[in-house]
């Protein structure tokens, strides 16, 4: 198998030394394989990305010193297979439409008989107020979409002869979790539950999205930081649902401030930008980021 492996900023912002380490680190394990290190454009959400940033991607990551084949994949450019894929999901009834707010949420989360809502990848844990008892039927609405967990877990364990749910990891999680990760249904629907998949005038959710391209890109190593172990295993689950195959994920440690706080796109005073106008050369990053 040959390694692939992508880098996938979202351009809603400044790449900041958490970025560089992330990149850096794939692109170097994949000269080491003799591998293809590609960079896509997460702009899924338009609302938030913005040219300037992602003009800002390309600088950035060619002054470090990276390189990779064009034209890159850019999100914005492909809603069609993202709906696609919605399209099959809502064909198999496993989605169904949802107008809850984040105070709807919070509010039906908190409800005095119940305990402390478990938070998830997405936040709060759906507590299903539109979920149907029975699978909404039509064409595929323009609106929020939601994955229902449960039922989409039972179609997976009605196909007797699939392999366990899980994904080989090269890294680690938050908990050093390592090797092959089996992911159990249930904490799946307890700890996860009915994620968002399409957002109303956005293609799909970025769990959606990242799977989509993953696969159309023939990912065979997903590397990224920590942070989105939890969202791998929804990317294992929409990848059993719509048959795609599961690339070996690689979750590496993440970069933080003297607090210990991870970087955020906000900590302009770490953006890789900001380095280089202080005069600091690309190893200089390398070298402050552990690499
Ligand atoms: N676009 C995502 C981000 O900037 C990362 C996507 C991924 O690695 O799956 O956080």
């Amino acid at each position: 198998m040959t390694f692939r492996t992508r880098f996938a900023p979202s351009p809603t912002g400044p790449l900041h030394l958490g970025h560089a380490y992330s990149g850096l680190f794939a692109f170097d394990l994949a000269q080491r394989a003799g591998g293809a290190f590609l960079l896509r454009i997460d702009d899924i959400d338009a609302s938030r990305s913005r040219p300037e940033w992602e003009a800002q991607i390309y600088d950035d990551l060619t002054w470090l010193g990276l390189t990779w084949p064009k034209p890159v994949r850019r999100q914005s450019e492909h809603l069609p297979a993202y709906r696609a894929a919605l399209s099959y999901l809502w064909a198999r009834g496993l989605l169904y439409p949802c107008s809850c707010s984040r105070r709807d949420i919070a509010a039906a989360a908190s409800a005095p008989q119940e305990d402390s809502p478990p938070i998830g990848p997405d936040g709060i844990v759906y507590p299903g107020t539109c979920r149907p008892s029975h699978p909404p039927e039509g064409t595929l609405p323009e609106t929020v979409l939601r994955l229902d967990m449960r039922r989409a877990l039972g179609t997976l364990q009605a196909q007797a002869l699939r392999p366990l749910l899980g994904f080989k990891e090269d890294g680690a999680g938050p908990e050093g979790q390592t090797g092959q990760i089996r992911l159990d249904p249930e904490a799946l629907v307890e700890t996860i539950g009915d994620v968002v998949l399409a957002r109303g005038g956005m293609g799909g959710s970025y769990h959606l999205s990242v799977v989509v391209d993953d696969a159309v890109q023939r990912i065979t190593h997903v590397i990224r930081g920590r942070d989105l172990f939890g969202a791998t295993a929804i990317h294992v689950v929409l990848q059993r649902l719509l048959e795609l195959p599961t690339p070996i994920y690689h979750h590496h440690r993440l970069i933080r401030d003297e607090t210990g706080k991870r970087l955020a796109k906000r900590d302009d005073a770490r953006a890789i930008a900001k380095y280089r106008a202080d005069g600091l050369t690309p190893r200089q990053i390398r070298e402050m980021v552990g690499l």
